[in-house]
């Protein structure tokens, strides 16, 4: 559609490509922001900027993170026994959000997707494996449970065996199809409690 500002028009473009947001929602933010003070709109912009300047993966689990290793890594307070292993770190703020488990964890960056062409050099298997010492006593494998995120998991499971390390998988507590970003927390603290050995 038309607008009367084109800096409205961009800005109103720019946020409908954000996930989530259609053409309505990015109108009543921009509009927002145009009612908002200087510096609130700085703050944002800056956040942006340094978002994509200042933040990179984390040479240990790879999380998002400004200083490697991440917060997650360095913590001593964290138990160094255990590795969660996630798809995302999307779905390390969904296990985190629950306060429940203070292991360490491990970002894959994806799932084994054959027909989309994510293989195993892919993802950050390899990282996971160089990190399977005689300190890691447990991973928790905590793929999402979609088809793709169960094969991940099950082919993991797999190697992680070989090593002599104990493999758990987190419960069905999720739905099956369900992400873990989408979920409350109780019902993803309980698929934490409810992991079982693979
Ligand atoms: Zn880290």
């Amino acid at each position: 559609m038309e607008y009367s500002s084109q800096i409205l028009g961009r800005l109103v473009d720019a946020f409908s490509h954000l996930p989530g947001i259609g053409e309505k929602s990015a109108q009543r933010i921009a509009l927002f922001l145009f009612r908002e003070s200087r510096d609130e709109a700085e703050n944002l912009a800056r956040a942006i900027l340094d978002l994509k300047e200042k933040v990179g993966r984390c040479s240990v689990c790879s999380n998002l993170t400004e200083e490697d290793p991440c917060v997650f890594c360095r913590d001593s307070q964290r138990d160094s026994h255990t590795i969660c292993v996630v798809e995302e770190p999307k779905d390390l703020l969904a296990i985190e959000r629950t306060g429940g488990y203070r292991g360490r964890y491990h970002v894959l960056g994806g799932v084994l997707s054959p027909l989309d062409g994510i293989g195993e050099g892919d993802l950050r298997i390899k990282e996971l494996l160089d990190r399977i010492d005689s300190e890691v006593k447990e991973v928790i494998l905590a793929t999402n449970p979609t088809v793709e995120g169960e094969m991940t998991a099950a082919h993991l499971a797999k190697l992680l065996k070989l090593m002599g390390v104990k493999v758990t998988r987190i419960a069905r507590g999720v739905p099956f199809g369900g992400t873990l970003e989408f979920n409350d927390s109780v019902t993803v603290a309980k698929a934490m409690e409810g992991r079982v050995e693979m």
